[in-house]
């Protein structure tokens, strides 16, 4: 760490060469541009390097080698863990680096390091092509990719980093470098799940696949009581479905909003969600079920456009508005166990906005192997995510408390297998972690860290130590 000087001649020359704006605190942008999605974080950097592409990430990243400074990067700024912005350091912010370019006869796009999910669906969709990626499109292409990534569409074509073909980085000498199966291959089997630890990427290449422009989408919203009954069978439905169909319930509540029925405004609701990943036709009958485990207080399965369905819980995460605390544990099944520690905790969450989330895994993700990316174990059947929301500094303490108590219950069962990082606010992956996070990886991402990050310029993330530290 340390303070950063901003006032020197080599500040100066910094500023004559940098191409997008250099934000400080005297800066009327700083305040709005520091700010991150998750409202627990109010940290403020000595400097804002806003790039607006790789020669400015090159030049920032320099400075902060000459300087020792501690660098955070903020792609989107949805990281649960607030790493991508820093007190006195510097905050490299792509926020500016959104561009998506679709090369349609091989189906592959190319991202910048600060686009969203919303940019990569706009763009892609022109084409009848997406991405894997998430839930909520303001969330960041690149945070989401270096640790996995899941969404709707992860059991059929696999998770984010699969299909990651190319990735360009500004490692810790100032070096840009190009990433691929055969070029620095290391680095590439890094990056696709081992976080930002190796530097930042400026450009993210992925294979795409054709979805939409129209997908079958259910999701059924019951009362939360109802769980008790509708779990076990969410499982064994769940257990038998083809790899186009990738499912997840949740506890949580909504507020009245035109967007729901009155049914279910302010209720405490077990929702079912489901997307098919293929000609909506034929999912008609297989999604039915989503509303027909019970008696729904609203169903709003049917066929959508799949820009929209990758925007309808964009409003349940306006930025800064929610103070979130997440934890979660990955299980090999969804044994009676487990479902008694989702359901204890679906009906007894401290808030509204607190979410108990359970995304089905499996299909295309296991087509890897545990060491075939950094991502490791995929045997996951299940997560079980503990997604503590609220809105009052107050309650802190004891909702991180609540979160922790769940996390450690569910963890305490045999068929616990590890921890979705990109869920999860803290997780030490050397120590207590080192079984659950990467793993057997966790030796050979620390020699790949030794080779680009000897001196661990990039610290703020799930932090891998670099070899023999
Ligand atoms: P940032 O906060 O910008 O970055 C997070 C970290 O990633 C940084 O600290 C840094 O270490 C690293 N990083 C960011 N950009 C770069 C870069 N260009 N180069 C190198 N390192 C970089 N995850 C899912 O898998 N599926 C979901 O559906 C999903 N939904 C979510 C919904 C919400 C509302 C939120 C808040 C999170 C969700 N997540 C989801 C979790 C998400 O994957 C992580 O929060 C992820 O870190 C977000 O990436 P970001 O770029 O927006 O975050």
């Amino acid at each position: 760490g340390g303070q950063t000087a901003v006032t020197d001649e080599r500040f100066d020359a910094l500023r004559t060469a940098f191409h997008g704006p250099l934000i400080t605190p005297d800066d009327p942008a700083y305040d709005e541009t520091r700010a991150l999605h998750n409202g627990m974080f109010d940290r403020h950097p000595g400097l804002i390097a806003r790039c607006s592409g790789a020669a400015d990430v090159i030049d920032a990243v320099n400075l902060a080698r000459e300087r020792d400074l501690l660098v955070a990067v903020r792609g989107g700024g949805h990281g649960i863990a607030g790493h991508s912005s820093c007190d006195d350091a510097m905050m490299i912010d792509l926020s500016a680096m959104r561009g998506v370019w679709v090369n349609p006869a091989e189906r592959l796009v190319r991202v910048q390091g600060g686009a969203t999910w919303g940019d990569v669906d706009r763009e892609a969709q022109v084409f009848g092509l997406a991405v894997p990626g998430g839930v909520v499109s303001t969330t960041g292409v690149a945070g989401l990719t270096l640790g996995g990534g899941l969404g709707w569409l992860h059991r059929k074509y696999g998770l984010t980093c699969d299909n990651l073909v190319a990735a360009e980085i500004v490692t810790a000498d100032g070096g840009l470098l190009r990433a691929t199966e055969t070029e620095h291959e290391d680095l590439f089997w890094a990056l696709r799940g081992g976080g930002g630890n190796f530097g930042v990427v400026t450009a993210f290449e992925f294979q795409a696949h054709p979805v939409g422009p129209i997908v079958m989408y259910g999701a059924a919203m019951y009362a939360a009581a109802d769980a008790e009954e509708i779990l076990p069978a969410w499982r064994d439905w769940t257990g038998g479905l083809p790899d186009e169909v990738t499912s997840r319930a949740m506890f949580w509540s909504m507020p009245a909003s035109p967007l729901l029925p009155p049914e279910v405004h302010n209720r405490d609701v077990f929702i079912v969600g489901a997307v098919y990943a293929g000609p909506p036709e034929d999912a008609t009958t297989i999604l039915r079920k989503v509303g027909r485990f019970g008696t729904p207080l609203a169903d709003l399965s049917g066929p959508r456009p799949f820009r929209d369905v990758q925007r309808l819980l964009d409003w349940m995460f306006p930025k800064g508005e929610l103070l979130s605390y997440w934890k979660s544990v990955t299980v090999r099944d969804l044994g009676d166990d487990v479902l008694r520690m989702v359901l204890r905790r679906g009906l007894d969450r401290p808030h509204p906005t607190t979410l108990v989330h359970v995304p089905q895994m499996g299909g295309a993700v296991r087509r890897l192997g545990p060491q075939d990316t950094a991502f490791g174990d995929r045997s996951a059947a299940y997560i079980v995510s503990i997604d503590g929301n609220w809105t009052d500094p107050a309650d802190t303490q004891a909702d991180m408390q609540w979160v922790r108590d769940a996390f450690d219950e569910v963890n305490a069962l045999p068929s616990a297998c590890g921890t979705y990082l990109n869920f999860s606010s803290e997780m030490d992956v050397d120590a207590a972690g080192r079984q659950t996070a990467f793993g057997e990886n966790l030796d050979r991402l620390g020699r790949v860290k030794q080779a680009y990050d000897p001196e661990n310029r990039f610290r703020l993330n799930n932090n891998i130590r670099p070899a023999g530290y």
